[in-house]
């Protein structure tokens, strides 16, 4: 039974649904409604062990590029399906500065099998924005997301440990050969003894193709990390 007060709360400061802004008679994250928690995928089994990469049928293997270990990182799990509703809140987080959605966003990632499968992390590293991205936007929406989803190892989290010090293309926009080109060398570790010997997760918004994340996972291994994964709140498919 709703008390007096959680009841008079509701009243002076309703809640909408992110999805399609309906009032909702309920204040727990995440924010919506049936309907639209419906249409939200939950990545799950089968997929590839190591990437993630979904498959149609089947049991959890390896994928074709992670048995010939094309990737430098150890796992990839990734909450959500990069579909709508999720698509347009992380746009809102990312460009338009709504943060409104981040906690509701960060319930479902912590309620994901992906979540789940995750190895306990010595150190949390959000993937950076170039400096200049930074100051445009105000914030990283990767540190925001790590914050949120992890909260209770906040301190393992270190925004400084990468760097991106040049600017990218939108990966989505390029081929496999010139996706790669586009990212060598625009990332470099700062403080390369932070990360040896020590489990990693590296934490972005959305993985696509994974070319961002395992430039970032191979300059960990180099410098000598005993293990890299990788979170991200949604994938596309
Ligand atoms: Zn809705
Ligand atoms: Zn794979």
């Amino acid at each position: 039974m709703k008390t007096f007060l959680a009841s008079c709360q509701e009243l002076a400061f309703p809640s909408f649904c992110l999805g399609c802004q309906r009032r909702l008679p309920w204040r727990r994250l995440p924010l919506f409604c049936d309907d639209c928690l419906s249409g939200i995928t939950a990545i799950s089994s089968p997929r590839c062990l190591c990437c993630g990469a979904p498959f149609a049928t089947g049991e959890d293997h390896l994928c074709g590029a992670c048995l010939q270990r094309d990737f430098s990182f150890d796992l990839a799990r990734a909450a959500l399906a990069y579909q709508p509703p999720i698509t347009g809140l992380i746009s809102a987080l990312k460009f338009q500065g709504q943060l409104s959605g981040l906690a509701s966003l960060a319930a479902l990632a912590r309620a994901s099998r992906g979540f789940q499968e995750l190895s306990a992390p010595d150190l949390i590293l959000p993937v950076p924005l170039h400096p200049q991205r930074l100051r445009e936007r105000g914030y990283n929406q990767a540190l925001l997301l790590a914050r949120a989803c992890f909260p209770e190892r906040r301190a393992l989290i270190h925004p400084g440990v990468l760097l991106r010090h040049r600017a990218t293309v939108p990966q989505t926009a390029l081929s496999g050969t010139l996706r790669r080109k586009n990212l060598s060398g625009a990332f470099s570790l700062i403080q390369p003894h932070m990360v040896n010997n020590r489990k990693i997760l590296l934490v972005d918004d959305v993985f696509t193709t994974g070319s961002t994340v395992d430039v970032c996972a191979r300059i960990l291994s180099r410098a000598g990390a005993a293990r890299v994964e990788i979170f991200t709140l949604a994938k596309t498919f």
